[in-house]
């Protein structure tokens, strides 16, 4: 969970929160649900297996007092400067550290489906404007822009455009007057068909592995509620396009390595 999160989004400090721990004690044992599921959930309130553990949560500051004073100032005057800048076109000055296809899940009452919602390049440190940000920064192109400027890997650029906040990210929209000063090593391949395969591929995967966070093939998906008149956002999943289920098995990256060194 980010500092965002524990400190903008769900305000746990310093009381911390709880939840409910689900449990089963047919499962819990390895015996079979008498009503044939797989895991305890909401529909099991009144079977006498069930039963809940309420858990509280307290975050801890880890910082020395000092620092977390500092934090604190210099949380401050990011807020200033984000209030004095949010929704205004900015020049933006970077190095692409990923580019890839923006994918968004969405619930609906009976099933849940992946949607291809265009591209998403990020960059892990750049200016906005006059100000120097070591954070990442989001990027989201329309699949045309995509295929005008093929943004990849490694480009070093200056562009304009609008920024936004999007659930604790810095988001980029509208973008306009590319200007590279040097290309990635690896040309984007503009084919929409490669995205639409990552988007059958892409397999969900049920913690936040670090590995996965920072490999090219693994993807933070929003995921949505489809409202009546609008979707609301629920959180972020972790996918890898890979197809992978078990980041401990992975050897894309060594495959990859083989393969640049062929
Ligand atoms: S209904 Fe729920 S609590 Fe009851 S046996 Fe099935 S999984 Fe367990
Ligand atoms: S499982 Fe492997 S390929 Fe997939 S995101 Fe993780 S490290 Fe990358």
């Amino acid at each position: 969970m980010s500092v965002y999160h524990v400190l903008k989004v769900k305000r746990c400090l310093p009381e911390g929160c709880f939840y409910f721990k689900w449990h089963c004690r047919l499962l819990d044992k390895g015996t079979r649900c008498v009503k044939g599921y797989g895991h305890p959930g909401k529909n099991c309130n009144s079977c006498r297996y069930y039963f809940e553990d309420k858990l509280h949560k307290i975050p801890e500051i880890r910082l020395e007092p000092r620092a977390y004073r500092e934090f604190q100032l210099e949380l401050e005057e990011f807020e200033d400067w984000l209030s004095d800048n949010l929704g205004r076109r900015l020049a933006i000055q970077g190095r692409v550290n990923f580019s890839g296809p923006r994918l968004v899940k969405k619930i609906y009452p009976r099933h849940e489906k992946l949607y291809l919602r265009g591209y998403l390049a990020n960059f892990s440190g750049c200016f906005l404007g006059r100000a120097r940000l070591d954070d990442f920064v989001y990027l989201r192109l329309s699949p045309g822009a995509q295929e005008r400027v093929r943004l990849a890997k490694g480009d070093e650029l200056e562009f304009e455009a609008e920024l936004r906040l999007d659930e604790g990210r810095l988001v980029l929209e509208h973008p306009r007057r590319f200007d590279f000063s040097r290309r990635g090593p690896e040309p984007f391949d503009p084919r929409r068909a490669e995205a639409l395969v990552d988007l059958h591929s892409a397999a969900a995967l049920d913690v936040q592995y670090e590995r996965c966070i920072n490999c090219e093939r693994g993807r933070l998906v929003d995921v949505v509620e489809r409202g009546i008149d609008s979707d609301r956002f629920l959180h972020r999943e972790l996918y890898c396009l890979e197809g992978v289920t078990t980041p401990a098995d992975c050897c894309y990256g060594a495959l990859k390595k083989i393969a640049v060194e062929d």
